[in-house]
């Protein structure tokens, strides 16, 4: 969730530093920090708040020193105070350490250490710079320093650490947390996010759970826990700097909610090999289990009410953070299809490594390149959207969503359908140029306290995607429902002038769901009905073009999306950066 990151080269560190974090925002954090060394001396800077803010007070990019590790921290242990930001340091200072993660038994490992420690925060992470303190006062060897101390810690953790007698290298370490190594010219980076080093390398090695890698100005060493040499190729990753600039949008979240009409069809740009091997092995009798997070499992519901049609196979959809009688259910009869943006959720993680040695077949879905996900699956898809900046996930929703028809496509054996999916592309344009229709309705909502969503059959998960736009961006309650639920409970709740926002295209769901808006209507709600034709019911409609009956969620999503953005800034909120959220949740 919280972004680290390292530099050792023959610049000034401090300002590569300071971009790298800045880079790191969209993860979401509160609070940031940096540490060189320079001459022997260390130089610590960190604050709550946002990094400019930092920046303008105490100038996070000016301190001298071709080596250091930054952070910016998003709280689990500890308050969000500035003695709790990170960098941490060792009672001696010769640890200097940046944490991205949760140490579990932080507590017993406090209680094992000697009396005379000083603390200066309450943070777990402070407990790691103390015990590698001792060991290395005991070993004076920082591997074997590391590899001790990483086996004491319960968790998942990603470090980046320098020893201050040792001013010409960096060390880094992995366990359930991402770390990846970027590879420079007389100069070399370490993160948790390959675009904090983007505008220097693309050439980057992943590093994998339990390894340290030694890292300085011209040489990468690779170790595991045990002590055993790694060798790893350097891979060179697809994304430019470019990739993850603005342009001219005001928001990288309006940006991507434009790119779609472009990011819906590279998404079916897959290696035909891995695709049809994908499809085979859904067509292989064993139950298939499909688990998400967030807007991940939004997908899967999708994805599930579709598959079951084509298999011949129990298919089920599951929340990855609620998953144990499902995991209780998998063997090697069956197939976990993960879904993830990041590629690096903790929750999914938790349901694979629960799941080793039981032979469950892994088939993934994800955008991240090189994240552990797509190292942990048999097989895996690739959304092809460049990376998602925007906390709220957009365009890689619609991705994930055009590779379920890609699937649902082979597997019905629909010829053209690569060339609908490619006429969604025009349309999607055509609904955003149409923003501005959307105005009363935003100030609808900019005025209320609660917003239902309501859809039957393939659009009750776009209800729910719809709903959790609108409390991410504009921090409105907002409820996805199923539409036929409404009359077991949620009526109570609706007034005189409460927004419900109908999905409603034009399909075999149609008349029931009018149904449910007339019922809600007749207790007062105001309607919004998004259709391809007005009805009386409706207060306001959203028009959205005639497509096939399967295509309506993709299509009518957006509209979801933008009205959730421009009620975000109708209300003076960030959409890029809502607040408490972080972009790639790497802790449970
Ligand atoms: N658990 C650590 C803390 O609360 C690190 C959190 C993070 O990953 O930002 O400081």
């Amino acid at each position: 969730m919280c972004g680290i990151t390292g530099y050792i080269g023959h610049k000034d560190a401090a300002p590569i530093l300071l971009k790298s974090l800045k880079r790191m925002e969209y993860r979401g954090y509160d609070s940031a920090g940096i540490s060189t060394i320079h001459k022997d001396k260390i130089i610590i800077k960190k604050d709550i708040g946002r990094i400019d803010s930092i920046n303008e007070k105490i100038q996070l990019g000016e301190a001298e020193g071709k080596i250091g590790v930054a952070h910016t921290r998003w709280a689990t242990h500890g308050g969000v105070t500035k003695e709790n930001a990170h960098p941490h340091l060792s009672c001696n200072k010769e640890v200097i350490l940046v944490h991205n993660g949760i140490i579990e038994n932080y507590r017993k490992l406090l209680k094992g250490l000697s009396n005379n420690h000083n603390f200066q925060s309450q943070t777990d992470s402070e407990v790691i710079s103390h015990l590698i303190e001792e060991e290395y006062n005991k070993l004076k060897d920082p591997i074997k320093t590391l590899q001790n101390i990483s086996k004491k810690l319960n968790g998942s953790f990603a470090l980046i650490v320098i020893f201050s007698d040792r001013a010409n290298e960096i060390y880094g370490v992995r366990k359930y947390a991402p770390l990846i190594v970027g590879i420079g010219e007389n100069e070399n980076f370490i993160s948790s996010d390959i675009v904090s080093f983007i505008d220097y390398t693309d050439n980057v090695i992943f590093l994998e759970d339990k390894e340290i890698v030694k890292v300085t100005q011209n040489s990468i060493e690779i170790l595991n826990f045990d002590g055993d040499k790694i060798t790893r190729d350097k891979t060179h990753v697809a994304w430019e700097a470019a990739d993850i600039s603005k342009e001219e949008f005001s928001h990288h979240t309006i940006k991507e909610i434009h790119e779609q009409s472009s990011t819906v069809k590279t998404a079916l740009n897959q290696d035909k090999e891995e695709f049809e091997k994908f499809v085979n092995e859904l067509l292989s009798g064993k139950n298939i289990f499909i688990t998400g997070s967030g807007s991940s499992f939004h997908i899967a519901l999708i994805f599930k009410k579709m598959l079951t049609k084509f298999v011949k196979s129990q298919v089920q959809a599951f929340l990855s953070s609620e998953s144990e009688e499902y995991r209780e259910l998998m063997d090697e009869n069956s197939i976990l299809i993960p879904i993830s943006q990041s590629g690096e959720t903790a929750d999914l993680h938790e349901v694979i490594r629960n799941l080793k040695d039981k032979g469950v077949t892994i088939l993934s879905i994800y955008n991240t390149i090189g994240s552990s996900l797509s190292r942990v699956s048999d097989i895996s898809l690739n959304l092809n959207c460049g990376p998602e900046i925007g906390v709220a996930a957009t365009k890689s929703f619609t991705s994930q969503l055009a590779i379920v028809y890609k699937i649902i496509f082979e597997l019905g054996k629909v010829k053209d359908g690569n060339e609908k999916i490619e006429e969604l592309s025009e349309q999607i344009k055509e609904i955003i140029s149409n923003e501005k229709s959307l105005h009363e309705i935003i100030e609808l909502l900019n005025e209320s306290n609660d917003v239902y969503f309501l859809g039957r059959s393939i659009h009750h998960p776009i209800a729910l995607e719809g709903a959790l736009k609108l409390k991410e961006l504009a921090y409105i309650h907002a409820e996805g429902m199923a539409a036929g639920e409404i009359k077991h409970g949620t009526l109570a709740l609706v007034e005189e002038g409460t927004p419900a926002i109908i999905i409603n295209p034009k399909d075999e769901s149609y008349e029931d769901t009018m149904n449910n808006a007339i019922e809600m209507k007749a207790r007062g709600a105001k309607i919004i009905g998004i259709s391809v034709e007005d009805n009386e019911a409706y207060d306001y409609w959203i028009k959205i073009p005639k497509v096939d009956n399967i295509l309506y969620p993709l299509i009518e999503l957006i509209p979801l999306q933008l009205l959730a953005y421009y009620t975000a800034i109708r209300r003076k909120n960030n959409p890029d950066y809502p607040r408490n959220l972080a972009k790639s949740v790497t802790v449970k």
